[in-house]
């Protein structure tokens, strides 16, 4: 972010301007149409960040957004995009209105925005419900009668309500049971067949992207640091940061707090490192890395990691 008005005009009255995050730097990422694509790494690396950038809710500084082919240099995206790129949050109780009836949180969308007549407001809503699993004749209901596996349920109709083709998930499973997780995403994987859905799926929870995505990408403060083919990169790591998270995954608990390096603690992201963001806590560092910052380089067919080892060991073995 900038420094704005309000920056310039607290700094005017002898405070501090708030501080400036680059939550989200140089990053370039491309989903195909129904390709489901991961975005892994520790709470507070800028995930949710593009997501929310990715999905129009917040526009990037600079920089761009395209979909469908349709690129808007400012990055907001043209009035047909809004309803197509839909998101699914973490918290089903707080995205949902709480005084508002469950037909009214998944139908008044599609009706506002002309996609279904106002009588037939019902109809669509009870199908949606049985789509995704709920009972239609609670559509009457208020969001705090539900369990927070159905409140999700609630979640992802109103998204599917206005027909989208990409669905960003933000932690869309993180707050809920294990066994109920299960059922959250057995239904994200029927909805991609039955719907052709593409998927941003961020989750600080690596079992779960693994679970459901082609292709994953792994976020340091605000810069991806590898990207590749989802089974590869669990397999075959290339990035220490990706290494480092796979050994801990295991030791780690469910709760996102508890999600923090034994080796030190995530540095602040308004103070990022030098270079390679990741040094203070690589055991592989050389004195490049607090230096240069490695960039995305290609380290097999449709892999990239950022580091300067493998930028070194490609000249070494040519
Ligand atoms: Fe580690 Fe250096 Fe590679 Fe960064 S660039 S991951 S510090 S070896
Ligand atoms: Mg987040």
């Amino acid at each position: 972010r900038k420094p704005d008005l309000v920056d310039r005009f607290v700094q005017r009255l002898g405070g501090k301007p708030f501080p400036v995050v680059r939550a989200v730097d140089r990053v370039t990422l491309e989903v195909g149409r129904g390709e489901a694509l991961g975005l892994v790494g520790e709470s507070g690396c800028g995930k949710s960040t593009l997501g929310r950038i990715v999905s129009g809710i917040l526009p990037p500084s600079s920089g761009a957004v395209s979909f469908d082919n349709g690129a808007r240099a400012d990055g907001r995206r043209a009035h047909g995009d809004r309803l197509g790129i839909q998101m699914v949050f973490q918290d089903p109780m707080s995205s949902l209105n709480r005084r508002k009836r469950i037909v009214d949180i998944i139908g008044e969308a599609p009706v506002y925005h002309g996609l279904v007549a106002r009588k037939d407001k019902a109809d669509k809503v009870a199908a949606l419900m049985r789509e995704v699993g709920l009972d239609p004749s609670y559509a009457s209901r208020f969001p705090h009668q539900f369990s927070g596996g159905q409140r999700q349920r609630i979640g992802i109709a109103r998204a599917l309500a206005v027909e989208p083709s990409l669905l960003v998930c933000d932690e869309a499973v993180s707050a809920l049971d294990v066994s109920v997780q299960a059922q959250v995403l057995n239904l994200f994987m029927d909805l991609r067949e039955r719907r052709g859905l593409t998927y941003l799926f961020i989750s600080h929870d690596l079992g779960v992207v693994k679970h459901l995505t082609d292709r994953v990408a792994v976020m340091y403060l605000g810069r991806i640091v590898e990207i590749g083919p989802t089974q590869e990169i669990f397999s075959r790591p290339a990035h220490p940061y990706t290494q480092l998270l796979l050994s801990e995954a295991p030791r780690l608990g469910r709760g996102h707090k508890r999600y923090r390096s034994a080796a030190s603690d995530l540095p602040s992201p308004l103070a990022p490192p030098p270079g390679c963001h990741f040094h203070t806590r690589c055991p592989h560092a050389i004195p490049a890395c607090s230096r240069s910052i490695p960039l995305l380089t290609a380290v097999g067919p449709d892999r990239k990691a950022a580091c300067h080892l493998i930028e070194q060991t490609r000249k070494e073995t040519p």
